[in-house]
């Protein structure tokens, strides 16, 4: 883009701003005290446990919710006031909640159709997203006849049809089973970053937030945590909790911590948290310690290890490694396989 000089035209610029936003059912808080920016064309997850508030803190963006407290600002304009239908959104559900006695190019074409939009511009433009969202000739299909991933492609062709100013995605692929949800996701973030597109997508899939987004929220018991780049967020949850629910398997603190930062090559933190395969076998590795158990699975072996000043872990191995209970190990730790504290200590 050439010639774009000034402010909130600028892309990359702030688009969506959330300040100290409150929502409340019959007053009982659901959302509190929630304040974010989104720059154009930044896809941000809003990742959390269900019943943290992600739904309507997404529904309260889509003007469904009214705010009990703060102000949502979207290319500098308050929100307030402003209905659904008057903000330019577009929002896509779990289950795509496509018309089921509507083609798939009825379904994509269907928001044109109601601007009006003339009938060769929408056929064009139908063409166009289904292409887009890989599923060219797929147009006089009945939704009834798609597997769940194709159904979700089309509504995500219908939920793009407008170009909206901001799309908003509520757990889009959970519905999906695991393999589809992987390349689903890709995919995803692909037609986002061609399109330009600006998105807030809320999930509970820590995965699927990876997967698609380049900017993460944390949000528990309707507060956000932590929010700001995923790798970020990734390297360095805010706390314990927040690393447990990034899908980290254990959390160490205190000396045990001290042993595994040095291990590692990194500086001391208040605590360090590892996944399941942050620890392998290695002849070399700084730790030393005792196998207590050993599983085998396709890819490799899964041991827990005692470990000397740190205590038991899970540890892994290549498969065909003679390791029986009770025998002696070394471990080296995968620095890209954990996480430690924000702050460091000392
Ligand atoms: P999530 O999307 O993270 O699962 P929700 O935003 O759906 O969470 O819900 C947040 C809290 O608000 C929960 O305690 C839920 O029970 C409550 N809640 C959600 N919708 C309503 C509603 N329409 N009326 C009353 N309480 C609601």
């Amino acid at each position: 883009m050439t010639g774009s000089v000034t402010g909130s035209d600028e892309r990359g610029g702030e688009l969506l701003r959330l300040e100290q936003v409150d929502v409340a059912y019959a007053g009982v808080p659901a959302v509190r005290d929630v304040s974010l920016a989104v720059a154009r064309g930044e896809v941000l997850a809003v990742l959390g446990p269900s019943g943290c508030g992600k739904s309507t803190l997404l529904r309260a963006l889509a003007g469904l919710e009214p705010l009990t407290g703060g102000r949502i600002v979207f290319d500098g304009a308050d929100l307030a006031g402003v209905p659904t239908h008057k903000r330019g959104f577009a929002l896509m559900f779990q289950d795509g909640q496509l018309f089921g006695h509507l083609s798939v190019a009825r379904n994509v074409g269907y928001p044109l159709r109601l601007r009006r939009r003339p009938r060769v511009e929408v056929a064009a433009r139908v063409d166009e997203l289904l292409g887009i969202v890989g599923l060219a000739g797929y147009g006089d299909r009945s939704p009834a006849t798609l597997s769940g991933g194709e159904r979700q492609r089309v509504a995500l062709a219908r939920a793009l049809a407008v170009a909206p100013r901001l799309l908003l995605l509520d757990e889009p692929l959970s519905a999906l089973d695991a393999t589809l949800r992987e390349s689903l996701a890709a995919d995803l973030r692909e037609i986002l970053r061609a399109a330009g597109t600006t998105a807030v997508m809320v999930t509970h899939d820590h995965d699927e937030a990876f997967a698609v987004a380049d900017t993460m929220a944390v949000m528990f018991d309707g507060q956000v945590v932590q929010h700001g780049p995923i790798a970020d967020l990734w390297a360095h949850p805010a706390t314990p909790p927040t690393a447990t629910f990034l899908g980290y398997a254990g959390v160490r603190t205190g000396e045990a911590a001290e042993v595994l930062c040095r291990a590692a090559g990194v500086g001391p933190t208040r605590w360090i948290a590892l996944r399941r395969s942050a620890l392998h076998v290695d002849d070399v590795g700084p730790l030393g310690g005792r196998v207590l158990a050993v599983t085998s699975t396709p890819e490799q072996l899964r041991l827990q290890v005692e470990l000397d000043e740190v205590g038991v872990v899970d540890a892994v191995a290549p498969l065909g490694r003679p390791l029986a209970v009770g025998a002696s190990v070394r471990l080296s730790v995968d620095a890209t396989r954990m996480a430690t504290a924000p702050e460091p200590t000392g």
